[in-house]
Order: C-alpha cells, then structure tokens, then sequence
C-alpha cells in the first residue's frame, strides 16, 4: 500500500472511531430515548412484582420516558437473571430482585450467570418481613398446633412456593430444617398465584412477604403462624414472631436489589440511581409501602457500591447455611 493511501485509511479509521464515540457519548447524555423494561422474576400479582409496579411509575416520571414491568417467570427468578445477564447494557433493561440473587448460587448446582460479575448495581430498595400463612380452614389453629401436625402428617402436608431461589422456598427450607419434617412443596411461577391457590383451600401453608398478605391475614382469608423477622410487626402487633414461638434466631427479611447487565455506562447508570432515589422519596410510594410493613432502606444504601457489597456478604452468609442445613428440594 502507497504511503498516502496507508495515511488515509489512518485518518479514516480515527473519523470512524470519533463518529462512534460521539454517537455513545450522545446515547448515553440522550438517554432515555424509548420506553424502559423493568424486569421481574415472578408472576404478576406478586409482592416482587407489586414494588416493582410502585416504583415505576415514579421511576418513569423521572426519567421522563415509561417503565414498562415485564414479568420473566420460572426457575425461582434465575431465568429472569440469566435473561438480563445477556441483555445489552444500554439502561433500558433493568432488573428488580430480591435475596434469591444471593441464595440462588448454593441452591443450583450451576448457574447460567454470576451474580457478581455479570450485572451491574443501581442499589438496595427496600426489605420485607415474611409471614408463616396457613389456608383457612387448616385444622393447626396456633403454631403449637402447626408443630404437632406437621411432625404427625410430614408429607401429606403441602407447602407452596416460587422454586428453588424464591424466598418463599427459602422460608420453607429453614423451616422444614429446624422442624426436622419434610413436607410436599409446590412450586409456582410466584407467590401471587400460590397464595390465591392458599385461599382457594388447594395448599396447605405458605411463606410469603407482607407485601400482599397482612388484609388477606386481617379478614381472615388466612391464617398466620408466625412473623419470620425478630421482631412483631407494626401492622400486626398480636402475630408472634417464629423466634419467640421456638424457633431462636428464624430471622428471615426479604432485602431487594435494581441490576443492569455489565458494563452500562456510568451516566446512564447514574440517572436510574436517582430515579430509583426520587422514587422511593415519592410521599405515595412511602405511604404504600409503610401500609404492608415494608421499610425502604437508608438512602446510603441506594447506591451501586452498597448493593455490590450487601450482595456478596449475603452470598457468603446464606451458601453455608444453606450447604450447611443440606436443604434442596
Ligand atoms: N415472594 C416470592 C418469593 O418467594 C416471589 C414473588 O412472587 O414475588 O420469592
């Protein structure tokens, strides 16, 4: 090649590299251009998917474009997971996850996706305390009641949950392990579905969050046998807790995380932080989340940094209790 031609295919090639840069730089400070998807890892109806559905309306409003919820179901959230995992990371793919991020590793032999290297982390939301619910008409009328009859009935007993890597299937593990009986679980696309399946009278018990539960729980459409957290409730005050019913030290509250795939410009990145911020400030957001015992984390913990750290220490908390307990479905 002739020296000028080599000249020209340089200097082309540097227009060409300038032309691309300037067209992300204009993606990322254009940002965003077209609706959002906000995915879920559960059924509609379900608490994951009701704080989800809060957030993004204000979400949306902030970011000025429509945060669309989309509900990618099955295999206790790791389908969802793997989904965003391989999504391009250009900000219109967010992804709404609760501690299943963390429990998932040492419940699946292998995982399409690893929770630390292949997302990126916008922040903590908000943590939910569980409760222990019975179908109504349940014969166990206490959790003295529930104890001796599951150590007399085991496996005729069911338990439903949302698959290995839901909290609900977590819940029940944990209390199946420290009650030394195994019941028969049912797994669901979420507890949405499986709790209309509780009030329907077609299984036995359910572990959910507070999110949807507590007027189900006060008009008696279920009972309740136990708060999974130390501590009773504020919107529940008569429930007892698990911990001080026998089981020393149940403490189960459900924290949630918002991921991107790997490698979302920082700008971007940065914009959903204060959406989510401005959301969850939102006086009508506060209200319905403070009616269903749902505390929204400190502002602190909004952020990319807290969540990364917070996932990994809950990584490390949950693998050997779970390994541990030897509890699989
Ligand atoms: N509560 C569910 C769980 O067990 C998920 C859901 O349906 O939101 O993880």
């Amino acid at each position: 090649m002739k020296k000028h031609t080599l000249i020209q295919s340089g200097i082309s090639l540097i227009a060409l590299f300038s032309m691309a840069f300037s067209t992300a730089s204009q993606a990322q400070s254009n940002y965003p251009t077209k609706p959002i998807s906000l995915i879920v890892p559960f059924a509609a109806g379900g608490p994951t998917d009701a704080v989800a559905r809060l957030l993004a309306v204000p979400m949306g409003k902030a970011l000025g474009q429509t945060v669309v919820v989309e509900n990618v179901v099955g295999a206790g959230g790791t389908i969802a997971a793997t989904k965003v995992a391989r999504s391009t990371p250009d900000g219109y793919t967010l992804f709404l996850h609760h501690m299943g991020m963390a429990t998932a590793p040492a419940l699946y032999d292998s995982l399409p996706y690893d929770p630390m290297k292949d997302f990126d982390y916008v922040g903590q939301v908000v943590d939910v305390p569980m409760l222990m619910l019975g179908r109504k008409d349940f014969p166990p009328k206490n959790f003295k009641e529930l104890e001796a009859y599951i150590k007399a009935n085991k496996e005729k007993v069911t338990m439903a949950n949302a698959g290995p890597g839901a909290v609900s299937q977590l819940c029940g593990l944990i209390f199946m392990s420290r009650e030394g009986v195994k019941l028969t679980t049912i797994p669901y696309k979420g507890t949405g579905p499986a709790l209309t399946d509780l009030m329907g009278g077609q299984v036995d018990l359910l572990c959910d969050q507070t999110t949807q539960t507590i007027p189900y729980v006060k008009d008696g459409r279920v009972q309740v046998y136990g708060v999974t957290t130390p501590k009773r409730l504020a919107a529940l005050p008569n429930v007892p807790t698990l911990d001080e019913q026998g089981l020393k030290g149940f403490d189960v509250k459900v924290w949630h995380g918002l991921y991107l795939a790997k490698g979302t410009p920082t700008p971007i990145l940065e914009k959903i932080n204060a959406a989510l911020k401005k959301a969850l400030n939102d006086p009508d957001v506060k209200a319905r989340l403070n009616d269903s015992n749902i505390d929204i984390v400190a502002m602190n913990k909004v952020s990319p940094e807290a969540l990364k750290s917070h996932l990994e220490a809950e990584i490390n908390k949950w693998g050997p209790i779970i390994r541990k307990s030897k509890i699989s479905d």
